[in-house]
Order: structure tokens, then C-alpha cells, then sequence
């Protein structure tokens, strides 16, 4: 077998309030054609004029990417026609990047380095009709500011691709700006494959462009490894190319033959000077960076005896971390805290689609709910029950058990007649039971609880129940 070697190409789409190098507005899913001006259409004689949060954003994604910043960059023309680009070509960051190098640490010992970060403007979206032979294009996109992540070609798996997106993409949605989401290409991945028999000398690499999921990225990486080793085995050349990936085959495409990097003539941008940063806007990115996913995840680990697991899981998006913050404030029980965003919450997420702010459930209301399971007010089958209560009333959980009277039934008395009626409408079970089948003792506690509408303090009701199961 021959060593596959990977490198990624990532834009991401900043978000800010304007265009890169003009004042439209820049915004998702406006009807289109409607946020253009002179400047981003390439009208004679507009000029363009850089976008300062674009450039604070940019510096902060290359420190937190532990990249170097370029004090002084280019902006530089690449050339090439195509519809989606009115002014003929595209400004982008060539010869001196805002970031040089950087680097993702993917576990304990491997990180991934990366050659560049750079800024750049988007083109224009082309929208293809089914069952229509008609192209439109919407301008709204032309001249979006985005930022180019460029890795050192050092991956050499599918699973590594996988894992360093997962981490980026962890960290974009920390730092605030961009979405990150694929589905609506606010982030999106190219990735170059190729095979070498040897560590030093790398093969033919191969482009694979429009990948519009992770899964899409990983399964055409699987897929390009075998058909350039099919490709090596019978003695055919690796042809330096263009391909797509088809999800419905289920393989990649050729797209074109590779256009090399002359054919774009790239050459200074006469409109705009040198990019020149300021040690004040370098000290202002530094302190906009808040805590990251790395930090966050030793500091719960460390502070709150999370579980490695339990902490990925928690920092796997910051309002997650956010909410748990804000819910183990003046109630210290994480792993209490852990388990009910960690199995109901979650849950809920993924039903509704929601983000976990969204769902309805302050992390006021869950404190509230869990210190009433705490200090024996309701059981936690009614505390789960209640759950769907909060989100659609925005009610605090104390309330809604006192309009609703779920008080958690702790009355000996009253357990022990419910106890004793559970054990004579089951005659031949409670036979079952003396003769040795111990198993039967869940379904008993279950159908006590269920007299008592699973008010039954159950701690009370089991030592009830294994008292009465004695005689
Ligand atoms: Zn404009």
C-alpha cells in the first residue's frame, strides 16, 4: 500500500455586517439581487475599501490557530472568467497572507499545520433550476468576505480530515465569526489527495471540490485513496485534475484538468495599498478572543472532575458551555447538571432542532427542577415529565408542581396501603416471587409508582416494598 497525504482548502464565510471591500449588507437569504452596489458588480472606476472587521476576524482566527500575523499583506488580482464574477476577476491574498503557518492540535500528539490564512472575497452564487435549462445568479454573494484556511498537506487519513474539520469548525463558532454551517456554505472544503511510495517525495496530487457535508469530505478522501491505488496498480498515470464528488454515486467526477496556478495571471491589486495591521488592532483581536474549546475543556476536567467524555461533550458548541456555566452557578453538582443536558436536553435539541437556549428551558428553570428532585419535592420521573411543561409555559418548575399538585407523595401511611394493594392484585407474581423469582420486584415498584402517578417518593417505596416482600 502506498501512503495517502492530504491536504485541505477551507473557506469560511466571516460574519460581518458588510461586504469585504463595500457597504452592501451581507446577510443569508435575502431575496436576491437586492444587496449590490457599483463595487461588488465591478462597475468602471468603483473602488473598493477593506473591511476592518474582516481583518480583526481574521486576526483572531490566526491566533487562535497559533499563526504568525503578517503586519504588513498584499491584496493581489486572480484572473479568470466565469458568470459568477462581474468584475472579471477575484481580489485575494496571494504573495504575503494576513497569517502565515499555524496549527490544530487533533489529539494529545498529532497536530496539523497549516500553511496559511488569507482573506478573500466571494463570488457570486449560481442557482441551477431543476427541470429547467435556465441559470440565475444572485449577486447578493459577490464580494462576501471570507477567509482561506490552507493546510500543510500532513493528513493521512479520512478519519484525521474528519476530526481537524470538527475541531475548526469548534472553533469558529467559539470565536463568533462564522457560522460554520456547510449546509448553507458558510463553510466549505476542498481537498487534494495523492499517494507516494515514499516520505519525501509526494505523488500526482488530485483536486476534489464541491463537498457540501463532513461526511461528503471524508467518504471522497476513502474513495480517492482507492481509485488512485487502482489507478497506480495498473501502471496508468495519476492525472493532475479536477473532480467532484457525487453523493448519489457515491464517487468523484472528473470536473476539469487541472488549470495551474500562471493561468490565473495574479498581480498586485492597483485599487488597494498594502494591508497594513496595527500593533492596537492586534492587541484588540487578542482580547476579543474568549475562552477556547481546549481551555474550556481541561478547565472542566480540572475544576468540576468532568469526565474526559463528559467534557468533550459539553464543549462540543459554546452555548452548551454557556448554559452549563450558567446552570452549575450557585449549584455545584456537574455531574447532576452533566446528566440532564447530556441525555433530556440533548434529546430535546434533536427533536425540535434546537440550540439548547432555544429549547424553552433557562438554566435558571433546570436548577430550580433538579434542587427540587434534590430536596425530595418530586421524583425525577416527574421532574422529566415536567420537562415539556416548562418549555411550552416558560413557567419556573415550583410553580407548575404546586398549580398541578405533583408533590412528591413521602406519606408512610399512605405508601404502605398502596404497597399492600399492589401485593394482593398480584396473587400468582407475589407466588413467583417467594419462590425465588427476584426479578419480579421491579415490575412491584413499577406498579406502586404507577399508583401513585409516579408521585412515590421511590427511596421510601422501595424499603416499603422490600419489608412487605419479607413476610
Ligand atoms: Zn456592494
Amino acid at each position: 500500500m502506498r501512503k495517502p497525504t492530504i491536504g485541505l482548502e477551507i473557506h469560511i464565510q466571516l460574519l460581518t455586517q458588510t461586504k469585504m471591500f463595500c457597504r452592501c449588507k451581507a446577510s443569508f437569504g435575502d431575496p436576491p439581487n437586492t444587496n449590490i452596489c457599483p463595487v461588488c458588480m465591478g462597475y468602471p472606476g468603483a473602488l473598493p475599501v477593506p473591511n476592518k472587521r474582516a481583518v480583526e476576524m481574521a486576526l483572531m482566527l490566526g491566533i487562535a490557530l497559533n499563526g504568525s500575523i503578517q503586519m504588513v499583506s498584499d491584496f493581489s488580482r486572480k484572473n479568470y472568467f466565469y458568470p459568477d464574477l462581474p468584475k472579471g476577476y477575484q481580489i485575494t491574498q496571494d504573495s504575503i497572507p494576513i497569517i502565515k503557518g499555524g496549527f490544530i492540535a487533533i489529539n494529545k500528539n498529532r497536530i496539523i499545520e497549516l500553511e496559511r490564512i488569507h482573506i478573500e472575497e466571494d463570488s457570486a452564487k449560481m442557482i441551477h433550476e431543476t427541470g429547467s435549462e435556465e441559470t440565475y445568479i444572485d449577486f447578493n454573494r459577490a464580494g462576501l468576505p471570507l477567509l482561506e484556511i490552507v493546510t500543510l498537506p500532513c493528513l493521512h487519513s479520512h478519519e484525521e480530515a474528519g476530526i481537524f474539520l470538527e475541531k475548526l469548525k469548534q472553533i469558529i463558532s467559539y470565536l463568533g465569526i462564522s457560522t460554520g454551517k456547510m449546509e448553507e456554505g458558510a463553510l466549505r472544503c476542498d481537498v487534494n489527495v495523492s499517494l507516494s511510495k515514499s516520505n519525501t517525495v509526494l505523488g500526482q496530487k488530485v483536486e476534489v471540490k464541491n463537498l457540501n457535508s463532513f461526511r461528503s469530505v471524508m467518504r471522497s478522501i476513502q474513495y480517492e485513496i482507492l481509485r488512485q491505488e487502482d489507478c497506480l496498480n495498473a501502471n496508468q498515470p495519476i492525472i493532475a485534475e479536477t473532480r467532484t464528488w457525487s453523493d448519489e454515486e457515491s464517487k468523484t467526477i472528473t470536473m476539469r484538468v487541472k488549470d495551474s496556478k500562471s493561468d490565473y495571471r495574479y498581480f498586485p491589486e492597483p485599487d488597494l495599498r498594502s494591508l497594513v495591521v496595527s500593533d492596537d488592532m492586534v492587541d484588540q483581536a487578542k482580547k476579543a478572543i474568549p475562552e477556547l474549546p481546549q481551555e474550556a475543556f481541561h478547565r472542566l476536567i480540572t475544576s468540576f472532575s468532568l469526565t474526559e467524555y463528559e467534557a468533550q461533550l459539553i464543549t462540543s458548541a459554546p452555548d452548551l458551555l454557556r448554559y452549563f456555566d450558567q446552570c452549575i452557578q450557585d449549584f455545584p453538582h456537574p455531574k447532576l447538571i452533566f446528566n440532564w443536558i447530556s441525555s433530556e436536553l440533548l434529546k430535546i435539541m434533536n427533536e425540535t432542532n434546537c440550540s439548547v437556549f432555544e429549547t424553552g428551558i433557562s438554566p435558571k428553570n433546570l436548577q430550580e427542577l433538579l434542587k427540587l428532585i434534590q430536596n425530595d419535592t418530586i421524583s425525577g420521573k416527574i421532574a422529566k415529565d415536567l420537562l415539556p411543561k416548562i418549555m411550552d409555559t416558560g413557567k419556573n418548575p415550583c410553580d407548575i408542581v404546586n398549580e398541578q399538585g405533583l408533590l412528591q407523595v413521602t406519606d408512610d401511611a399512605l405508601l404502605k396501603e398502596i404497597v399492600t394493594k399492589v401485593l394482593l392484585d398480584h396473587p400468582k407474581e407475589l407466588e413467583r416471587y417467594h419462590n425465588g423469582e427476584e426479578k419480579l420486584f421491579g415490575m412491584f415498584m413499577g406498579s406502586c409508582m404507577k399508583e401513585t402517578k409516579g408521585k412515590g417518593n421511590p427511596k421510601i417505596l422501595n424499603s416499603i416494598l422490600r419489608e412487605a416482600l419479607k413476610k
